[in-house]
Formats: C-alpha cells, sequence, structure tokens
C-alpha cells in the first residue's frame, strides 16, 4: 500500500467541502475509516449478526468467534501476554474509568499519593481526581518542564513512599509530546507503585509493546485507529485484574447467580457486563489488519517527515506561537498553535470555509490551557493518509486567515 495513494481507501476523504477538497487535519480527536472497516460493519450487520456467547444457534456461534477473534487480533497488537488481559470497552475514557473505580478505588487508602501531570486529557485527570476524593487520597502533578516535556528528575522528586499510583499519557493531543513511559515505569515499580498508560494518542501511530513498556494498564479508543466509535481497549496485567471487583453487573458477566449473592465469570468477560460491542470489535479487528499491513514503522515516519515538514512551514508565520517540544524524536503528529490577534476558533472556522478541518478550543485539557497560559488553542493533527499538500493547504489558509483578521 502506498500512502501517497492511502486516501483513495478513505471513501469520506474524497468529498468535497464547502467548494473544497477536503483537507482533514483533526486525527486527534478522530480518524476516519478506510472502506474495508466499514464493509465489515456491513457484512456483520447485513448477514451474521447475533448476540454473542449466549446462542448456540449458527449466527450466534460466528458472532462469537468472530468477536473473540478480534480480541486476539488486539493482544497480538500490543503484544500482551495472555488474551484475557484485553478487556473491550467503550472507549480510553471507559477505560480510565474502569481503573479508577475498580482498582483506585478499591485498593488505595486516605494519604496515598496519585501522580498525574498537567498535560492529562480530562478524561485521565478527573477519573483520578474524584477517586482520590472519595477515598482521601491525595492527588500530585508532576511539573512539566518549559517545553512541555517530562523531565525524569521531577518524577523521581514528585515520588514518595505513599506514591501508589500513576497515570500518564503516553502521547499528548495538544503539545505532541511523547512521554518516556519506559523509564517512568521503571521508576515507579520500584517505588511499588502501579502505572496506567494512556495511550489514546499513541497506539495508532507507532508500535506500542505492553511487555516492553512494562505498564500495569493501557487504555485506548478504536475510533482513533480507523475503528468504529463506541469500541475501546483496556490491558491489564492479569494478576492485577484478577483481583478486581467488576464495575458493571448483569449479564454476560456471570458464572452462578443466586438470590442473595453472585460468582462472575473468568477474565475477560466479568468486566464485559451486558451484550457486547459486537460490530465494534470486529470493525476494530479489520482496523488493526489494515494498521498492520502498512505497518507501524511507516506511520510513525510518515508521521514524523509530516510534523516536521508542518513545524517548518509553520514556524516561518509571523505572529506564531507553536506549543510543545521543538525535538522530532519527542513528538507526535499534534501541532498546537496559536497567531497573535487571530482567535483560534475565528481561524478554525476560517479554514473550514476552505475545506480544511482542524480543532480549535481546549481540547479537553483545561488545566493544560492554564499552563500554557491561553485560553485556547488551534491545532492541527496528521494521520497516515495525510500529505505535505494538505499541510500547504493549511499553510495557505492561515496566511490568508491572517490577511482577512488583521
Ligand atoms: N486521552 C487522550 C490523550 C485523548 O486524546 C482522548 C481523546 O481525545 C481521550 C483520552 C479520550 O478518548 P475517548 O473520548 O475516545 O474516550
Amino acid at each position: 500500500m502506498n500512502l501517497n495513494e492511502i486516501k483513495t481507501y478513505f471513501p469520506i476523504l474524497t468529498q468535497s467541502v464547502n467548494g473544497h477538497p477536503l483537507v482533514y487535519l483533526d486525527n486527534a480527536a478522530t480518524s476516519q475509516k478506510p472502506k474495508v472497516v466499514i464493509d465489515t460493519l456491513e457484512a456483520y450487520y447485513q448477514t451474521y449478526n447475533a448476540n454473542p456467547h449466549r446462542g448456540v444457534h449458527t449466527l450466534g456461534v460466528k458472532a462469537t468467534d468472530a468477536y473473540e477473534a478480534a480480541r486476539e487480533k488486539v493482544k497480538t497488537f500490543i503484544n500482551a501476554k495472555e488474551t484475557a488481559e484485553i478487556i473491550f470497552t467503550r472507549g480510553t475514557t471507559s477505560s480510565l474509568n474502569l481503573v479508577a473505580q475498580s482498582y483506585v478505588g478499591q485498593f488505595l487508602k486516605e494519604g496515598d499519593e496519585i501522580l498525574i501531570t498537567q498535560m492529562e486529557h480530562h478524561s485521565n485527570l478527573i477519573p483520578w481526581q474524584q477517586a482520590a476524593k472519595k477515598i482521601g487520597a491525595i492527588l500530585k502533578y508532576i511539573p512539566l518542564s518549559p517545553n512541555g516535556t517530562i523531565d525524569l528528575d521531577n518524577v523521581k522528586e514528585s515520588m514518595t513512599a505513599n506514591t501508589k499510583f500513576i497515570s500518564i499519557t503516553h502521547v499528548s493531543n495538544v503539545l505532541g509530546t511523547i512521554n518516556p513511559i519506559n523509564e517512568i515505569v521503571k521508576l515507579a515499580h520500584k517505588q511499588g507503585a502501579v502505572v496506567c498508560v494512556d495511550a489514546a494518542q499513541s497506539v495508532s501511530h507507532f508500535k506500542v509493546d505492553v511487555q516492553d513498556l512494562a505498564c500495569d494498564f493501557l487504555a485506548f479508543s478504536g475510533h482513533k485507529m480507523m475503528g468504529p466509535t463506541g469500541i475501546g481497549v483496556l490491558y491489564g496485567k492479569k494478576q492485577i485484574l484478577e483481583h478486581m471487583p467488576p464495575i458493571e453487573y448483569g449479564g454476560e458477566m456471570i458464572d452462578f447467580v443466586g438470590l442473595y449473592d453472585s460468582t462472575w465469570k473468568e477474565l475477560p468477560w466479568k468486566f464485559e457486563g451486558g451484550t457486547p460491542i459486537v460490530a465494534g470489535a470486529i470493525g476494530l479487528g479489520t482496523a488493526i489488519d489494515f494498521l498492520e499491513q502498512i505497518g507501524l514503522e511507516t506511520i510513525r515516519l510518515h508521521e514524523k517527515k509530516l510534523a516536521n515538514f508542518a513545524l517548518e512551514q509553520l514556524s516561518a508565520i509571523k505572529g506564531i506561537s507553536i506549543y510543545g517540544p521543538k525535538n522530532p524524536e519527542q513528538r507526535g503528529g499534534v501541532i498546537t498553535f496559536n497567531i497573535d490577534n487571530v482567535h483560534p476558533h475565528d481561524l478554525a472556522t476560517f479554514l473550514d470555509q476552505e475545506g480544511i478541518a482542524i480543532r480549535a478550543g481546549h481540547h479537553c485539557c483545561q488545566p493544560l490551557m492554564k499552563w500554557l497560559n491561553v485560553s485556547a488553542t488551534a491545532r492541527a493533527s496528521f494521520y497516515l493518509y495525510n500529505t505535505e499538500e494538505d499541510i500547504e493547504f493549511l499553510i495557505n489558509g492561515i496566511k490568508k486567515a491572517k490577511v482577512y483578521f488583521e
């Protein structure tokens, strides 16, 4: 598959928006879907839609097999040790809330410390903030370095004997920073703390290997990796998941139900109460096939090239502030910026009229906006189907907007 021709695999990208060919640069929010993923969903609903794990009839068996095959694909994709470690959820947010309720809420106690950073997405901040409030734990923030990275000395200094849990984003959805998870996990484990990784912005952009990272939990969303909305994954180490209680009770997750007590299925099903997200999981499986056909190394190289090109071009624009690290090794394909005298919402609206989709606002990172001392920013984020030509459209659009607003 040639990346220069890959747009043709994505029906949505061939359209015009507001009279211009669509230039989609909002991939950190959600990615577009290749036709094979859309076809997978259609085939499921047209030919074998059934409730898995229940029916003995042919369609039920087919749906069950496809659902569990998708779990196997996820396991291989992130190199988990066991299939039982892969729990299907609604997305990163659900995965992190599951950990907050079933791990932090159960096993941390008053005075224990939870460490996060100010670059976290609200989904990797509020669950810990609220869990800490409930149990009397202390939420602490590892200070960020001025260029928006995490310095390991600051991690060391933030840790105490009471640090029991750390949750960090792998890649910031605002700064683009790629965080040193391997090193943070080593430091945390030395201290006896458990580490959760928000991989919403990483798993679909470069190879993520949970055994190599050695993290205890890892959360991500299908829709940011060309899969459907409404499906996500929580990876957890089996020996930890085994001790965690379910958070959703009902059908599918039980072993035996009595009048006054019940027992649960084994992993991973004890965490998947109710009818599973079958179409979502199967669609995610196809997205993983597609990603692997191209290769995560190829995608990383392509995005790095695009980010470097965009940074170079954007830096030449007068009055621009670009946030996040300058070193290309330390960042992914997310570029956040502001232009003097042009509000990011005005810029995004102007660019939309040119067929260019970017994001403006706080990007679900209000504490980070506070750290940056801004109320909002503009953000362009790239994926495998973007090209240098897309970036040229963006640059020209910004130049036109400057003339219009100034
Ligand atoms: N974490 C990060 C870093 C994100 O970028 C996002 C989504 O933008 C999330 C978590 C939440 O993902 P979802 O809305 O799919 O649950």
